[in-house]
């Protein structure tokens, strides 16, 4: 019997972080962010002094990351060589050493096993750039979920705002399209979606309503 897959892929700021949450709530599954593997990765990379271009030494700090998620029903905790991370490695300083090191094959490799250990009954929603497409190829269902840059941007903008963070949209939109572009265009597990994947654009809907429209998807299939 294999344990179920659903995968969520996209872009930043899409919703697919809220939209995983509701689905795992409501089917009681776990989650993956594998996003916050790789933003784990780049802060460890701060901490030791590794550049995001030295892959020699950024695979043996991959393959050894001393990092654990703890989630129980109300809350999560990231904790990285007994630190907690949870909230450091949101800024976009991690953020963009992220999507640096994550365009490095054998980095990504050697995360490859740590991601699929995830998989656990009785099911697991994968959040990511590459779930449906590289790590779990089998996913019983495939979700890409994207909205403009321009929405993005704004809602990462009011999100920081509301955190007391001073910034500017224009810069966090440039910030943006650079990861998106990385992203898209490296020759390695490129955010794409997959072929047999449901797409959804969330630009002018909700997480929740995005939701709303999967769970229909997901009630149909289990
Ligand atoms: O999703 P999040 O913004 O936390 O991801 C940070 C970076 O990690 C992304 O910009 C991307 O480069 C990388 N990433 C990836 N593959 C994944 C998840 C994230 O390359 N499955």
């Amino acid at each position: 019997q294999t344990i179920p897959v659903i995968t969520i892929d996209g872009p930043s700021g899409a919703g697919k972080g809220t939209v995983c949450r509701l689905l795992a709530q409501k089917l009681g599954w776990e989650i993956l962010d594998s996003g916050a593997i790789y933003r784990v990765l780049a802060l460890a990379s701060i901490h030791h002094q590794i550049e995001p271009s030295d892959e020699d030494s950024l695979i043996p700090l991959a393959a050894h990351l001393d990092v654990q998620f703890l989630s129980t029903e109300t809350s999560s905790k990231i904790i990285l060589e007994g630190e907690e991370v949870t909230q450091s490695i949101r800024n976009e300083e991690v953020g963009g050493i992220a999507s640096q090191i994550a365009a490095l094959p054998r980095v990504r490799e050697a995360l490859l096993r740590r991601q699929r250990a995830f998989r656990q009954l009785p099911g697991l929603i994968a959040d990511g750039r590459d779930m449906g497409t590289v790590v779990f190829p089998d996913a019983e269902i495939k979700v890409f979920l994207t909205a403009s840059a321009e929405e993005r941007a704004n809602r990462r903008y009011l999100e920081l705002k509301q955190k007391g963070h001073d910034v500017k949209i224009g810069d966090l939109l440039t910030e943006i399209q650079a990861r998106d572009d990385r992203d898209t265009n490296r020759s390695v597990a490129p955010m794409v979606p997959a072929e047999d994947a449901i797409e959804v654009d969330s630009t002018s809907i909700s997480a929740q309503e995005v939701f709303e429209q999967l769970i229909e998807v997901v009630e149909a299939k289990f």
